[in-house]
């Protein structure tokens, strides 16, 4: 360690003089301006692959925005009014209330909403509950509430104020992070890790890294180590991966709900974290064995217990991959998060084609159309939300529920950073000063890249429910840098035109990468082939999809509230639904999994308002199906999948499908009716 700290510092001298450089030529380091360029990781943290933007470089536009401006017009932009828990009597703003993980969960993704939506009203609550922490550090350099004595929820407010900080250059972050930093470093050993920091410790590195690149205090790596040896060894676990099926109450010791160390490894939103675990440590032991392990890690949770919506199962503990089981709102946003640093640290296109597969269909659907109700967990097949007992693990019968505070009110917190943390991501730099298109939507990005020249690219496309992405390059004086885009592995046969000139060898699966001198108007044009495809899930069922959008059956919603039977029952001006199907869900598909197009009929619609929503899904495919009598309601989900392919007798009726994140009731995984 005293060699490892000694080198440290004579690296840090170099890396000292080259941020004085850069921070000149910036015009001041650690000011407001949207034309910050990244931070690239000092010695001797390992150089990685793309440099996520600082907060407010990439702004939404086109449906991103709108779908921004429905989060802040619903739940995320009023919660802190009527939900007591991130009320005023929050122990996050001084007050006797919740003081532990409500506060800094809400403010992960307020902060980012807030900042992308340049929205007065949502920066003035944000800055409430950044500035409460800033004046409020104590003596010896603990923050938060004083009656919190857990490192875990202090690990969330860390990432808010990374953000915050990147957003509005406000200097007091930095110095706070420092005192705070040392304050750990001082009480770890008489207070060690324990049950969620334990789990978690790797989303503390994430910010510890993040204020080392910006001061280069070595004494933050030997925190960064620290957090290492106590925190649990997810590798450890998936070089011998024990849950391999569907979990049980008694397999992992649970007693009314109590967690145990193992059931805390099995824990759905505790593995979305940790899948970015290896990766981040990666960037501090620079050991290949770690970059093996974030692989490993992924393969074993998704062949084990993937689901056709991208993400993962877990009714609180990870459940298998029968589409009739669930997924928490909390693992999904989490595993965006994770991605969206596996994908900076790796550079791997497939990891942001899993990215965006979650954020189009996982996340969306798992909210009412309004952003104003949320369930606790959704499924791929989903025929009813209603109160009926399900054959969960562990989570109770609220839990696929629409409305406020379903089952638990961990997702009511932590929802938020879902859509913005997205938008931030789709845009990042790479270290040969070129700018990496990650992943896909209407925007505009703000940052410089060649020898520092501003620049702004917009993005124009209704991607994912249409193809063609256009780009306009703007540099502010003309000038040459790498301009990388990814093609995903579904695109084969994707295209390149830049200036109309179309480009050879651009291939599925990987960064094409464009090294040109650009000028102001530049245009690049992509055009990814939508075709539709037919996969295969689950016990052989189909799962049909187009680009990054999986499709299911659109089932007629009847919405009702529920007034009585929720343990925390929503007030105005929220609500909780139940969810009643009023057409037929138990069908079949007639589809060749070889030629799916000859079977399917695509329709086009505006992108309107409203894209994930039943009535305003802007692609419908249309397929021949038929009822299969056996296939029935158990315990109000979709019973056992009839073994594909199947035979019905039924008389033969046209389907529509819509986006998964559109329909809120569905069948994603589909029987084959035999041909
Ligand atoms: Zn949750």
């Amino acid at each position: 360690m005293q060699a490892f700290r000694k080198s440290a510092r004579l690296l840090g001298i170099t890396f000292v003089l080259g941020v004085l450089s850069f921070a000149a030529m910036q015009g001041g380091f650690g000011s407001a301006t949207q034309r910050a360029a990244p931070l690239e990781n000092r010695k001797p943290l390992r150089p990685i692959a793309f440099y996520p933007l600082p907060l407010t470089s990439v702004k939404p536009e086109g449906w991103l925005r709108r779908q921004l401006e429905i989060q802040a017009d619903g739940l995320s932009g009023h919660l802190d009014e009527f939900w007591r828990d991130v009320g005023p009597n929050s122990g996050w703003l001084g007050g006797t209330g919740e003081s532990w993980e409500r506060g800094p969960y809400f403010l992960d993704g307020l902060v980012p909403l807030a900042y992308l939506l340049d929205d007065p009203r949502l920066i003035a609550k944000a800055e409430k509950w950044m500035n409460w922490t800033l004046t409020h550090q104590r003596p010896d350099g603990g923050i938060g509430p004083p009656k919190n004595t857990d490192w875990w929820p202090n690990m969330v407010m860390l990432k808010a104020l990374t953000q915050y900080q990147e957003a509005t250059g406000d200097s007091r972050v930095m110095p706070v992070m420092e005192r705070y930093f040392h304050y750990q470093a001082a009480h770890l050993a008489e207070r060690p890790l324990h049950e969620w920091a334990k789990f978690r410790w790797a989303d503390e590195v994430v910010s510890v890294l993040w204020l080392y690149n910006r001061t280069g205090d070595e004494s933050l790596l030997d925190l960064a180590h620290l957090l290492d040896q106590q925190g649990y060894n997810w590798e450890g676990d998936f070089a011998h991966f024990r849950f391999t099926s569907k979990t049980s109450a008694g397999e992992l010791g649970l007693k009314s709900g109590v967690e145990s160390e193992l059931s805390l490894s099995a824990h759905g939103v505790n593995n979305a974290m940790a899948l970015k675990t290896p990766a981040v440590w990666w960037e501090v032991s620079g050991d290949d064995s770690d970059k093996q392990a974030t692989y490993r890690q992924l393969k074993e949770i998704y062949d084990y217990h993937g689901l056709a919506n991208g993400m993962f199962s877990c009714d609180e503990h990870l459940a298998g991959r029968n589409p009739s089981e669930g997924t928490e709102l909390c693992s999904v946003v989490e595993t965006q998060y994770s991605l969206e640093q596996m994908v900076a640290i790796f550079g791997d296109a497939s990891l942001a084609d899993l990215l965006e597969k979650i954020s189009f269909n996982a996340l969306p659907g798992t909210f009412s159309p309004d952003m104003w109700a949320h369930q606790y967990l959704q499924q791929p097949n989903q025929v009813m939300c209603n109160l009926e007992k399900r054959d969960w693990n562990t989570d109770g019968p609220e839990s696929n529920i629409y409305g406020l505070e379903p089952n638990f009110g961990c997702c009511t917190a932590n929802m938020h950073q879902g859509w913005p943390k997205f938008v931030a991501s789709l845009w990042m730099a790479t270290p040969d000063q070129g700018l990496v298109a990650v992943a896909y939507g209407p925007n505009v990005v703000k940052t410089v890249a060649g020898k520092g020249v501003p620049v702004e690219i917009k993005e124009e496309t209704d991607y994912p429910f249409r193809g063609i992405v256009r780009l306009t390059i703007n540099p502010s004086s003309p000038t040459a840098f790498p301009l990388r885009l990814r093609i995903p592995g579904w695109a084969g046969g994707a295209t390149i035109a830049v200036d109309g000139e179309p480009v050879e060898g651009v291939r599925p699966d990987e960064f094409y990468t464009l090294d040109h001198s650009w000028k102001k108007g530049d245009i690049v044009v992509v055009t990814f082939p939508l075709e539709v495809r037919a996969s295969t899930g689950y016990d052989n069922s189909v799962v049909v999809s187009r680009g990054p959008l999986v499709f299911s059956l659109k089932i007629g919603e009847k919405w009702q509230k529920i007034t009585t039977g929720m343990s925390h029952p929503a007030k105005p001006p929220a609500a909780d639904w139940e969810v009643l199907p009023s057409t037929p869900w138990n069908y079949g598909l007639m589809i060749d999994r070889a030629n799916p197009e000859r079977f399917v009929e695509v329709i086009e619609k505006p992108v309107g308002p409203d894209p994930f929503s039943p009535e305003g899904a802007p692609v419908e495919l249309r397929v021949k199906g038929q009822r299969i009598a056996t296939w029935t309601l158990v315990d109000g989900s979709a019973g056992p999948l009839p073994e594909s392919p199947t035979t019905s007798g039924q008389p033969v009726e046209k389907l529509t499908l819509i986006p998964y994140g559109a329909a809120k009731l569905r069948i994603t995984d589909f029987p084959q009716i035999a041909p």
